[in-house]
C-alpha cells in the first residue's frame, strides 16, 4: 500500500517536477491544478502538497476550508514569497509544514517524509487478548505476559507493526520507520530481521502466525477478523 500524495499547484512544471521526485520515491501522485479540483480529489489523500497562490482561490482558504470540513491530511504549503507572515499564516489555518520557492524537488520529497513521520497514523491498540504487546518508553516486549529479548531493530520493527494491526507495511515503509534515511538497507535485510523476530514471538507462545507475510507487498500484524497463514 504506497501513501497517496495530492499536489495542488496550477504551475504544471513546477507540479510535475514535484510529481515525478515523489513517485520515485514510491508515493502515488495526483495533481490539482485548482483549488476545486482539490476540493475534489482530497478525500483518501495520505497528504497534500499545496501552493498558496492558486487561480480560483488562495492556499490559505483552502487549508481553513479543509479544516473546517475536519479533514486531519497533513498540508505542506508551497510558498513563492520567503514571508515569515505567510508562513505564519499557514500555520496557523492548519498547515504542518512549508517550503519556499525555489525548492528543489528532493526537498519537498524529505519534507514529505518527515511530516508523515510525525504525524505517524494514529495507533490502533490491539485487541484486548491480543498476545504480544510492546512497551514504548521501557522499550521492553511481551508474549503472553511474558518478556522476550528483543534486538534494537527487532523492537522496532514490531513496535511499528503494532501500531497498526492488520495494516500491511512494505519493506520501504519498514525501513524508512526502522532504520530511517542514510542507511543502504536491502529488502532481504528486513526479511532476515522479520524472520528472527517471528521466531521470537512464536518460541514465546504467540504463534508464528501472529506476523503475517502478504506476498508481494510486505508484512503485517495478524488481526482477528482477517486471519492469514504465514509464509
Ligand atoms: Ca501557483
Amino acid at each position: 500500500m504506497t501513501q497517496r500524495i495530492l499536489v495542488v499547484e496550477d504551475e504544471p512544471a513546477i507540479a510535475e517536477s514535484v510529481a515525478y521526485a515523489l513517485r520515485r520515491d514510491h508515493f502515488t501522485v495526483t495533481i490539482a491544478s485548482t483549488a476545486r479540483d482539490a476540493e475534489r480529489e482530497v478525500a483518501g489523500m495520505d497528504l497534500v502538497v499545496l501552493d498558496l497562490m492558486l487561480p480560483d482561490s488562495s492556499g490559505f482558504d483552502l487549508i481553513a476550508e479543509f479544516r473546517e470540513r475536519g479533514l486531519k491530511t497533513p498540508i505542506i504549503v508551497l510558498s513563492s514569497r520567503d514571508d515569515e507572515a505567510d508562513r505564519v499564516a499557514a500555520l496557523e489555518a492548519g498547515a504542518d509544514d512549508y517550503v519556499t520557492k525555489p525548492f528543489s524537488p528532493r526537498e519537498v520529497v524529505a519534507r514529505v517524509r518527515a511530516v508523515l513521520r510525525r504525524v505517524e497514523m494514529p495507533v490502533t491498540p490491539p485487541p484486548r487478548d491480543f498476545p504480544v504487546r510492546v512497551d514504548l518508553g521501557e522499550r521492553r516486549a511481551f508474549v503472553v505476559d511474558r518478556e522476550v529479548e528483543l534486538t534494537r531493530v527487532e523492537f522496532d520493527l514490531l513496535a511499528c507493526l503494532l501500531q497498526r494491526p492488520g495494516r500491511v507495511f512494505t519493506r520501504a515503509q519498514l525501513i524508512d520507520r526502522v532504520w530511517g534515511d542514510g542507511y543502504a538497507i536491502t529488502d532481504r535485510t528486513v526479511d532476515s530481521h522479520v524472520k528472527s523476530l517471528r521466531r521470537k514471538v512464536g518460541d514465546g507462545g504467540a504463534g508464528p502466525a501472529v506476523i503475517e507475510t502478504v506476498r508481494g507487498v510486505g508484512f503485517r500484524i495478524a488481526s482477528d477478523s482477517d486471519p492469514e497463514p504465514p509464509e
